[in-house]
Formats: structure tokens, C-alpha cells, sequence
């Protein structure tokens, strides 16, 4: 396939201009934008990895936005006959995520497009997409000075009050700011793609901890793990059996990580490397990614599936899936939303829609795990649905390295 090269700032295509090529961005970055009532609005910035002009290639038409290079680019451009052709070589299952990723870029781009006016003249897009600029310098500078940490969240049994893993969360130690949580920024490094990296970077850095807790409690075999201090009543009530089974983790994935068969790769060669047994990892992954395109996120869950971690479905209940739709997808536990649990405990209704959510999830044969318990009413309520385990202020906030490395020798 043809390359082109591109300076920064020279303009790629123009709104309006004849195109029958799509282009597939090598290196450096690229500007989408369109003219709206006289001025300039950002559509997208791109990066490596990233395509863009391929509704040229579904049919043959004016470009719709404008493309410049915002540093020297390199790239690959495609046509209508080459893709066409590609399709027909391509194995099936590189056929159906190719016609998937077209499908995601044409119906962003319009989206996009349409929203540009309704937004303000287009001027608050234009807006956002500044500060994003600003933001994503930030983040890469971040990535490469290491400012990025994790903080882990003791996840327990609620039967027993064991704590059975952690799950890894996202901190930002800003040299100005101070600790930035993740609404702070993950939304801009999905948008720009950077969230792939750092989910790699998130991945091994998890594994890497997940390493040293296990050393420090012992494998399984081990002496019992001791049970976190705000549920020493609801042990000593019980006389549940000390769990042995070895720690595991849990690691957020973002859809945009699984955009790509070969990111889905790079994860499961980190998994191997690891050396820990993958069935002690577990993937979340939101209902967006299954609601947004099924297909594709069939594919890339059986994918990661081969791998042998387990795949947690997060923030369940807030988003629009139904229960009967989550069989079609290789899901291991349900993770109950925190709004839920808020209400649970003094909400009849709630009570009963995660007694529900319990009982078909044990039917269908995955664990669930309750998000958000900080009072005992929900942790008692959340016991009596029969629900597996839990994870909330009321037992731990999310700790450092060495705060949860401290907790697990308490
Ligand atoms: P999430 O996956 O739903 O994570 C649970 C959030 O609830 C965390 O917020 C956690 O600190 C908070 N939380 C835990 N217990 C309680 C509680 O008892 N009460 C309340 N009110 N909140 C509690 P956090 O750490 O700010 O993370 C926010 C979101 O950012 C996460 O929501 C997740 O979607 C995303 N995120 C975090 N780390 C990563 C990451 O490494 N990669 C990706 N892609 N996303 C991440
Ligand atoms: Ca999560
Ligand atoms: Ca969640
Ligand atoms: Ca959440």
C-alpha cells in the first residue's frame, strides 16, 4: 500500500474535496475538522493507529471534514478496490472487525458532525477540544515522568469477611495538582487514544502487585487472611471457614482498549509474562462496550477469554442491557452498581432488583461482587440477597501500594 508523507500543519484533504482513499495514520497526529458558520471546529484529533476518510470508502463522495497534519505524519492510504480486496483475503474474523471498525468510524464521524451545530455553534466543541489538547500534553508528559500510580481496593467476601483480591485504580500524582482521580482525565485519554498505553502500563503494574500480596499472605495452602477491622463483628458471627484460595486482582479494561485485535494481543502477552495464574485476573469491562456493538465485543471477550483471565461486567444496572441479553456474552461476574447499594438498604424496591440480579447471575453461573458499601445496613442487606462479595469505604477505601501491603499483614 501507498505511503504519504505530511508536514505538520499542511492540510491532507479538504471539506469538499473528491476522495475515494481512506488513510490509516502510521506516526504523528492528525486534525479533523469542519467549517461551521465561517469558523473552524475541531471534529477529532487522531494518532497512530487511528483511520480516518473512510466514508470515501463506503461510497464514493465529497469529503465531509477537512484533515491536517498537526505534527509530521505518515500514512498509509487505502482505496475502495484495495479494502475491497483485503475483505476478500482476510480470514472471517478479521473480515467482521474490519467491517465493525468501519461501521464505529462512519457513525461517530456523523455523529460528531451533527452535534456540531446543535453544540453552540459548534464553538463549545471547539472549546473542548482545547482544553482536551492541553490535557492530552499533560497526560503524555505524565506517562513519561511516571506521575501515573495505582491504588488498590481490598475486595471481601461478605459471608466471611475474607479479602479475597483488590482492585486496581487509576491516580494521578499531579506535580501541581496533587492527586487527580480518574474523572479528571480518563475521559480525554479515551478520546485520544492515550488510555491504550496506560491501560498496558495499568495492566502489568497490577500484576506486578498482585505478585508481592501473594508473597506476603502466602499461596494457597497458606495460614488464614486476616478479615479487614470494619467486619470483625459480622465474622465473629460466622463461622465461615478462613479462605486459603490465593489473592486476585481486578483491572479496569476501556472499550477503546479492545478497539484492536493486536492491543487485545499486547494485554494477553502481558497476562503470560506475568506468570500469575490468569484465572486470578479479572477484566472489567462497562455495558457500553456490549450495548455499543455487540459483535465486536463478543469477539474481543472470547478473545481475552482464551487467555484464561475471568471478564467482570461493571457498573451493571446503569446501563441499558437486560439480564437475558448477558448470556450471549463470556462474562464471569456481575458487578453491582453503587446507586444500588446506596438505596438498597432503606429502599424496598432496590432491595428487591439486586435480590433479583443476584439470583439470575447465580443461574447463569457468574459471582457477583456489590461496589459502594459504606454503611452496614447495605453490607447486612447485600448478605442476606446471598451476594458473593463486596468492596466499599465501610471495609477499606482504595489504599497506596504499601497501605494495602499493611493491611494484609494486619
Ligand atoms: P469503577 O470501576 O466503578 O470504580 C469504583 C469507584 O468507586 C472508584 O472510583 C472507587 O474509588 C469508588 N468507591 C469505592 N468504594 C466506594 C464507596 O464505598 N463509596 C463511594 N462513593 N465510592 C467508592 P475512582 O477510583 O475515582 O474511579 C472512577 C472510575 O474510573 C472507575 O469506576 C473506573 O471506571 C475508572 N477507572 C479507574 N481506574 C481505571 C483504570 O485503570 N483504567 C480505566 N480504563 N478506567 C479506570
Ligand atoms: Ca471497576
Ligand atoms: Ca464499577
Ligand atoms: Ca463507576
Amino acid at each position: 500500500l501507498p505511503r504519504k508523507r505530511f508536514a505538520a500543519g499542511q492540510e491532507i484533504f479538504a471539506q469538499g474535496d473528491e476522495g475515494d482513499n481512506a488513510y490509516f495514520i502510521e506516526q504523528g497526529s492528525v486534525e479533523i475538522s469542519t467549517e461551521r458558520a465561517g469558523r473552524k471546529v475541531v471534529i477529532a484529533r487522531l494518532g497512530s493507529g487511528d483511520l480516518f476518510g473512510e466514508l470515501a470508502l463506503i461510497n464514493r463522495q465529497a469529503r465531509t471534514a477537512t484533515a491536517t497534519a498537526l505534527r509530521d505524519v505518515e500514512l498509509v492510504s487505502i482505496n475502495a478496490a484495495q479494502l475491497q480486496r483485503a475483505l476478500r483475503e482476510a480470514n472471517p474474523l478479521l473480515r467482521k472487525l474490519l467491517q465493525v471498525n468501519l461501521g464505529r468510524f462512519q457513525w461517530t464521524q456523523q455523529f460528531m458532525l451533527q452535534n456540531a451545530d446543535s453544540l453552540n455553534g459548534g464553538q463549545s466543541l471547539e472549546h473542548q477540544a482545547r482544553a482536551d489538547l492541553a490535557l492530552e500534553k499533560e497526560i503524555s508528559r505524565a506517562m513519561a515522568q511516571r506521575e501515573f500510580e495505582l491504588h488498590y481496593q481490598p475486595i471481601i467476601t461478605l459471608e466471611g469477611g475474607w479479602t479475597v483480591g483488590f482492585e486496581a485504580l487509576l491516580r494521578w500524582r499531579h506535580p501541581t495538582r496533587g492527586l487527580v482521580y480518574p474523572d479528571g482525565f480518563i475521559g480525554v485519554a479515551e478520546r485520544t487514544g492515550q488510555i491504550v498505553d496506560i491501560g498496558q502500563w495499568v495492566l502489568k503494574e497490577a500484576l506486578d502487585a498482585l505478585k508481592s500480596f501473594q508473597l506476603l499472605v502466602g499461596n494457597a495452602g497458606a495460614g488464614p487472611r486476616p478479615p479487614l477491622t470494619a467486619l470483625a463483628e459480622v465474622r465473629d458471627s460466622l463461622t465461615s471457614e478462613p479462605r486459603r484460595d490465593a489473592l486476585f486482582m481486578s483491572v479496569n479494561i476501556s472499550g477503546r482498549q479492545l478497539f484492536e485485535l493486536q492491543e487485545i494481543d499486547r494485554l494477553g502477552d502481558t497476562i503470560k509474562a506475568s506468570g500469575i495464574d490468569p484465572a486470578l485476573i479479572k477484566l472489567e469491562v462497562t455495558e457500553s462496550l456490549l450495548v455499543d456493538d455487540p459483535a465486536h465485543a463478543r469477539v474481543a471477550l472470547q478473545l481475552l477469554r482464551e487467555y484464561g483471565v475471568r471478564i467482570a461486567l461493571d457498573d451493571f444496572g446503569t446501563g441499558y442491557s437486560s439480564l437475558s441479553y448477558l448470556h450471549e456474552f463470556p462474562l464471569d461476574a456481575l458487578k453491582i452498581d453503587q446507586t444500588f447499594v446506596a438505596t438498597m438498604g432503606r429502599d424496598p424496591k432496590s432491595y428487591r432488583i439486586v435480590r433479583a440480579i443476584v439470583g439470575l447471575a447465580r443461574d447463569m453461573g457468574m459471582e457477583t461482587i456489590a461496589e459502594g458499601i459504606e454503611r452496614n445496613t447495605q453490607l447486612s442487606a447485600l448478605r442476606e440477597v446471598g451476594c458473593d462479595s463486596g468492596q466499599g469505604y465501610l471495609m477499606s477505601r482504595p489504599a497506596s501500594f504499601r497501605e494495602a501491603r499493611r493491611l494484609l499483614q494486619m
